[in-house]
């Protein structure tokens, strides 16, 4: 069986039998994973081109608001709450200021209303007294803030000012360990291990897609493979998903789902 051209994401991609790819038989070089990570980065790029945060947000403060938020929660969800929040909180001034009560009603929808309350007022108050109630670019900065980690710290930089970073969530977590890319269980870490193979410069879209496409086609139960665009770089191919191409396009259920199924080289009269 021959090996794809570097080309072929646009292609219908040939199976391989599960546990056949290289790496799933701990046959592959360094140089090889690299490889593979950049041509999985292209293969997304052609599946999700318009790959984006799916929190609204017109400021960098809302998308930080938004962002806290979307912790154990749905971005759709989020989304709901937030025309009304950013109408009664403009500035961090206001998330300073707010009354609690008033600040856990209209977040209420969407989980943990006490502690994100109080996360939005802590977040207000510190942007106030440090840095003059802007939002900071540095990572360093960023992490310091009440309810912010290094995944929102990333989602803020990248989706607000632009800056590379890797968001390592759970979908993400979940589908570079079934790429075989990272050993890794540290969040941390697997970004570092990560941000060695990709491009910098392709960092922030690069995790954009990967959630997409965890969302979309790599579920954490009963992944698609059999309708997967990357059954033939993924070593995990078969291994906790059908490759039964009917059974695994009936959970592409996307508004893109034709568009996926075509990638993947299947027609997309399999209907859902
Ligand atoms: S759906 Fe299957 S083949 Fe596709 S990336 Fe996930 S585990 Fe790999």
């Amino acid at each position: 069986m021959s090996a794809p051209r570097e080309s072929a994401g646009t292609t219908p991609r040939k199976r391989r039998r599960p546990g056949a790819h290289p790496a799933a038989r701990g046959e592959e070089t360094s140089l090889g994973r690299t490889r593979r990570a950049r041509r999985i980065n292209r293969t997304l790029a052609v599946a999700y081109p318009d790959a984006h945060a799916e929190l609204d947000f017109s400021t960098p403060l809302e998308l930080l608001v938004a962002t806290v938020l979307s912790a154990q929660t749905t971005d759709v969800r989020v989304n709901q709450v937030t025309p009304r929040l950013f109408a009664a909180y403009p500035t961090a001034a206001a998330y300073a200021q707010a009354d609690r009560e008033e600040l856990q009603e209209i977040i209420r929808p969407t989980g943990f209303c006490r502690a994100k309350a109080g996360h939005l007022i802590g977040l207000g108050e510190a942007l106030v007294a440090r840095y003059d109630g802007r939002v900071p670019q540095a990572l360093a900065d960023l992490v310091t803030l009440p309810g912010v980690g290094r995944k929102t710290a990333h989602v803020v930089r990248g989706n607000a000012f632009g800056k590379p970073g890797l968001t390592v969530d759970t979908h993400f977590q979940r589908l570079v360990a079934r790429w075989g890319l990272t050993e890794a269980t540290d969040p941390v870490r697997i970004e570092h291990e990560i941000a060695g193979l990709i491009e910098k410069s392709e960092w922030t879209d690069f995790s954009q897609r990967v959630i997409w496409h965890g969302r979309r086609v790599c579920h954490a139960r009963r992944p698609a493979c059999g309708a997967c665009l990357l059954a033939w770089d993924c070593p995990s191919y078969g291994r906790d998903g059908s490759t039964d191409p009917e059974e695994a396009a009936a959970r592409v259920t996307s508004p893109d789902r034709d568009h996926l199924l075509a990638l993947a080289g299947l027609t997309p009269t399999t209907e859902a």
